[in-house]
């Protein structure tokens, strides 16, 4: 992996597309475990939480308005690509979990928008509950 990653603002302009199947295809390959499900599940959670860490210190650091709609104009560039690979370590838990259960995140995501569609038609999106 490239530094230039992490020091570069511009280094994602003009990348390749690339579906959730393929990522889940590639990212999938980095995976060494030996407990099916737990490991990824308990890295999604673990990663979810590093996400938590980075925004608390932006919140502690920095004047940042979260009530605005323009927060991304008020972070910095590294800030923003700190807080985009924590969500990219979250992705790939998560990509692991979904293979182990043998779905794929197409397939999860479809399903999901397909239950906000449902609730919303049924005027549910609001509210608690699974299965509303
Ligand atoms: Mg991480």
């Amino acid at each position: 992996m490239q530094m230039d990653m992490f020091e570069d603002e511009d280094f994602m302009e003009g990348h390749d597309e690339l579906t959730l199947d393929e990522y889940q295809a590639e990212a999938t390959e980095f995976a060494f475990y030996n407990m099916t499900l737990i490991y990824p599940v308990l890295g999604l959670t673990g990663e979810a939480g590093e996400v938590s860490e980075k925004l608390k210190k932006l919140i502690r650091d920095n004047d940042l308005d979260f009530t605005q709609d323009d927060i991304t104009e008020q972070m910095e560039w590294q800030d923003k690509r700190a807080l985009a690979l924590e969500m990219g370590d979250v992705i790939w838990y998560l990509a692991n979990a979904a293979n182990d259960i043998g779905y794929s995140l197409e397939e999860i995501a479809q399903m999901n928008l397909d239950k906000l569609k449902d609730r919303s038609q049924r005027n549910t999106l609001r509210g608690s509950g699974d299965n509303r």
